[in-house]
């Protein structure tokens, strides 16, 4: 599904700072791998990379079996939005709009109607067990909460690659929990998903751990996987 060869990133400035240093990079459908690394390592450059969020200057990125390199902005819009779920550590949600509306956004741009987009985001609030806090606004809810409506709105247009930037990393050890438990309970439904963080015990709730080190890959540690999640997906995930 993703297919990176000698991948790097430099952003430029007085001082270019050559970030990925060739990265070469394997993931399959269904893998629910963490890219794992100190901060500054790049592991965010090249979680936008893949979520064609960002650009690379050399080597080849291939989505798909489709060479994802120099796309207009247009481009790169449509592929985002057909097969890319992002969250964030910082949720990015909209203030000035309700849960409902925050997760519904994502399917005005694919110009479906506003009575089938809130239905739907009724639906994806539920079973994250968000039933009763639709028409609440991001700030009366806990972090826990707005991080379950980001991953709603991350899921609503059915992504076929889930891409996590420190999901956990402004959340309390309990509520971190919580969210990994979800992010393993998607993965159980067969959804792809990418996980960067710096912290071990995240990198650990995944099954396959890629350690990142001064912009290359240093090794890929396997691991294997417990759940008990209290969440149901089913019929959810593409
Ligand atoms: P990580 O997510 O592992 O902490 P990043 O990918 O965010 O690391 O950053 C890697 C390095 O690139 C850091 O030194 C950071 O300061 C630098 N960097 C990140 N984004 C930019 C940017 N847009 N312009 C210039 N330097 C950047
Ligand atoms: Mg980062």
């Amino acid at each position: 599904m993703i297919h990176l060869e000698n991948v790097h990133k430099t952003y430029p400035g007085l001082v270019p700072l050559h970030v990925l240093k060739g990265i070469d990079l394997h993931i399959n459908k269904g893998e629910f791998v963490s890219i794992m690394g100190a901060s500054g390592s790049g592991k965010s450059t090249l979680l936008n990379i893949l979520g064609i969020l960002d650009t690379y200057d050399e080597g080849k990125y291939f989505l798909n079996d489709v060479l994802i390199k120099n796309l207009s902005e247009k481009r790169a819009a449509e592929f985002r939005n057909k097969m890319i779920g992002f969250i964030f550590q910082s949720f990015n949600l909209i203030t000035f709009k309700n849960a409902v509306e925050n997760v519904a956004l994502p399917l005005f741009y694919q110009g479906i109607s506003r009575k089938k987009r809130n239905a739907l985001a009724l639906e994806y609030l539920d079973r994250l067990g968000l039933k009763g806090w639709a028409h609440h606004m991001p700030n009366e809810m806990s972090g826990g909460q707005k991080q379950r409506v980001a991953i709603a709105r991350a899921l609503i247009t059915q992504p076929q690659i889930l891409l996590a930037d420190e999901p956990t990393g402004a959340l309390d050890s309990k509520t971190s929990i919580e969210v990994m438990e979800i992010l393993k309970e998607l993965h159980e439904q067969g959804q792809t998903i990418v996980v960067v963080t710096h912290e071990s015990g995240v990198a650990h709730q995944t099954e396959k751990i890629i350690h990142i080190q001064d912009g290359l890959i240093k090794n890929i540690e396997e691991n294997t996987l417990q759940s008990n999640s209290p969440f149901s997906m089913d019929g959810y995930i593409k």
